[in-house]
């Protein structure tokens, strides 16, 4: 298999090219195909396999051929005379990834930008210890694509006017071992349960994790299809 025959949009061949990347990683070969089909993943997956990408690619590709419709509102932060109020969106994502840590929030976000580049796409990232008032400024720019840690997520829910996760169609959980036996416990299942309750009815579920124990499979049994695709 390679990227061009994968029937991916125009727009995320020519990043994947600008990437650099000229042959997909194994988890990339399993996981693109299964997604653009439209199921549901789990992965054993270490970082270095290619896994940000595995999911980005086609989720993001999906994307982009609704984009015109789908993607946020932008507010028009250079018209003069706007009170900020007036002028900012709430954040209504439809990719949501949830990861464990501040670094791998931003190096994932750092993917979305790349593999989001030439799209009406607008990725975002939060996470716990940077500052609350620049991510929420962020967010209310317009947020289609959002990367972030559960605290920071389940604090900006709270907030009138920021985050809803109603429009979320695609769930992404990586480090999946890593969220589920941290303090994140409570707050990433609240996350979840908000997610999961939303009003878009084919919301895909992707997990991510470098073991699986019975945790991890008893939270895959609770979100992913019966049809999902597994790979090792
Ligand atoms: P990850 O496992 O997602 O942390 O990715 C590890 C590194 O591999 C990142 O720096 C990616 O930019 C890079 N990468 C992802 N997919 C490919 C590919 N198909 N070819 C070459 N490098 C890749």
């Amino acid at each position: 298999t390679s990227f061009e025959d994968a029937g991916l949009h125009p727009a995320m061949q020519a990043n994947v090219r600008l990437c650099g990347y000229r042959v997909p990683t194994p988890i990339q070969a399993y996981a693109i195909p299964a997604v653009l089909t439209g199921h549901d993943l789990i992965a054993v997956a270490q970082t270095g396999s290619g896994k940000t990408a595995a999911f980005f690619i086609p989720v993001l590709s999906k994307l982009m051929g609704k984009a015109k419709k789908l993607a946020a509102p932008r507010p028009n932060i250079a018209a003069p005379g706007f009170a900020l109020e007036g002028n900012t969106v709430r954040a209504e994502p439809l990719v949501l990834v949830i990861v464990p840590t501040r670094e791998l929030a931003y190096q994932i976000f750092d993917e979305a930008r790349r593999l989001c580049y030439r799209s009406m796409l607008r990725p975002c990232v939060v996470y716990g210890g940077g500052p609350v008032r620049n991510q929420q400024e962020e967010l209310q720019k317009g947020c289609d694509i959002l990367i972030g840690t559960p605290g920071r997520l389940i604090d900006f829910m709270g907030r009138p006017h920021v985050l809803s996760l109603n429009r979320v169609r695609y769930t992404i959980i990586d480090e999946a071992d890593e969220l589920l036996h941290s303090d994140w416990e409570a707050e990433f299942s609240q996350l979840l349960a908000g997610a999961d309750a939303n009003e878009h009815a084919d919301h895909r579920y992707m997990m991510f994790s470098a073991t699986f124990n019975k945790y991890c499979r008893q939270l895959a049994r609770k979100f992913l299809s019966a049809d999902h695709v597994r790979i090792r």
